[in-house]
């Protein structure tokens, strides 16, 4: 059997190149390999990155190339946190990867308020993960012909979109023409997964019969009209993946009791932060820090981190009413799944199993939306905790407190 400092030695040497390790050991073998060059030519101490948990063998095959080991990150946990979704319905725990300290303790806080309040409300309002093509077209005439026969032809397209999934539907195409590109911007309901391979590859099959139907030709599967990882309006728009919206009105007393201050500061706060300070800064999210709880929570259960881009694009609400504190945050792009990609992983699938969500849902999509509405929620109680520091001018003695 080969050992790692024998595959080490042979890259050094030049024999072997990186990648090729897993051809001439088992993936855990080939792991410490490339710990092993690294401690040779960096002169890191790899310890802590050699101590992982999951299946080397499965990580190599569906997660990394190159596999050298593990990062881990601190999970903590804020709760209970009573939700009244759609397909969310229970008090939950959140689980929350994060290095950012004070981050759980004031999420914690916000979860004690709206449950103390008699929880969340939460609905997702639209589903539609994207992919969106862009064709080359001889010039405007074309291209208009092509977006008529695609608006005529949307029933043919779902046939060949949908032959390569037995999960996928496909919802809608929007054509866009500009100049002589057209781009296609296909949204499907991808039930439990997050979806952007099963809308990649369903995209792809659907693609081929615009070439063969039209003069259209493909000039690349993602056009960034999608948009997937990127700022961008359309999704704050028109949606991606999973838009969903979660309120709660919170007694005054209980705002008082839980926040140390009023509903009227927190909507001051609010209305001067989020909204003026967002709109004078041309930000895309209106919100305090959504992206701390979607972050998170997308690291805690195998979420696309990088999606986090478009994931915390949210809007949030405070209204001071009577005798009571209105509050609302609404994500227009939330792309999660409980099936698929990193959701597979050790850690990330206890971590759903908190949330009651891992795997399909009955009916298929219902963990993918509990899971978003969770988030939602979450994302609220991360907002109000966090408005109230600034409010009641808690913040930085807050992190004081808390040694950061
Ligand atoms: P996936 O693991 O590629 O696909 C999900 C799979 O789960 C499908 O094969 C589907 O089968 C199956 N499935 C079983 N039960 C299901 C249920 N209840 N609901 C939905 N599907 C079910 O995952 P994905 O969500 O499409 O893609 C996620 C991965 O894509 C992540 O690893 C992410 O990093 C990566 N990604 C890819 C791109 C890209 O451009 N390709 C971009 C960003 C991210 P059927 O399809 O047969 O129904």
């Amino acid at each position: 059997m080969t050992d790692a400092a024998d595959l080490a030695d042979r890259v050094q040497a030049g024999e072997l190149r990186l990648y090729e390790l897993e051809s001439h050991a088992d993936a855990d073998t080939a792991a410490a390999a490339r710990r092993e060059l690294l401690v040779r030519e960096t002169g890191a101490d790899l310890d802590a990155t050699g101590a992982f948990t999951f299946d080397a063998e499965h990580a190599a095959e569906t997660a990394v190339e190159n596999l050298a080991g593990g990062t881990q990150l601190p999970l903590g946990v804020a709760g209970p946190l009573a939700v009244s979704g759609g397909a969310a319905g229970d008090d939950y725990y959140l689980p929350l990867a994060t290095t950012e300290g004070a981050l759980v303790a004031s999420v914690n806080r916000g979860c004690s308020a709206i449950t103390a309040a008699g929880g969340a409300n939460a609905r997702v309002t639209k589903v539609g993960m994207t992919r969106a093509p862009v064709f080359r077209v001889a010039d405007v005439t074309e291209g208009a012909e092509v977006a008529e026969w695609v608006d005529e032809h949307v029933d043919v397209l779902a046939e060949a979109a949908e032959s390569t999934t037995s999960h996928g539907e496909l919802l809608d195409v929007t054509p866009y023409v500009v100049g002589d590109n057209v781009f296609l911007r296909f949204s499907y309901d991808t039930k439990d997964a997050m979806g952007m391979n099963m809308a990649t590859i369903a995209t792809e099959a659907a693609s081929e019969v615009v070439e063969r139907e039209t003069p259209a030709e493909l000039v690349a599967l993602s056009g960034n009209l999608c948009t997937d990882k990127k700022p961008a309006a359309i999704n704050a728009v028109e949606g991606r993946g999973r838009t969903v919206t979660a309120d709660v009105t919170i007694p005054r007393d209980v705002v008082e009791d839980r926040f140390d201050t009023t509903p009227e500061a927190i909507e001051e706060a609010n209305t001067r932060k989020n909204l003026v300070g967002s709109a004078k800064a041309g930000s895309l999210g209106f919100n305090a820090h959504a992206a701390n709880v979607v972050a998170a929570v997308f690291l805690a259960t195998g979420q696309d981190a990088a999606q986090v881009v478009e994931g915390s694009n949210a809007i949030t609400t405070v209204e001071a009413r009577e005798e009571a504190l209105y509050a609302s945050v609404s994500f227009a792009s939330l792309e999660v799944g409980t099936v698929g990609g990193g959701t597979k992983l050790p850690t990330q699938r206890e971590a759903l199993d908190v949330l009651g969500v891992r795997g399909g849902g009955d009916p298929a999509g219902a963990n993918a939306d509990a899971l978003a509405e969770v988030i939602a929620a979450g994302g609220l109680a991360g907002e109000l905790s966090l408005l109230a520091a600034l409010a009641s001018r808690h913040l930085s003695s807050a992190h004081a407190e808390l040694g950061r």
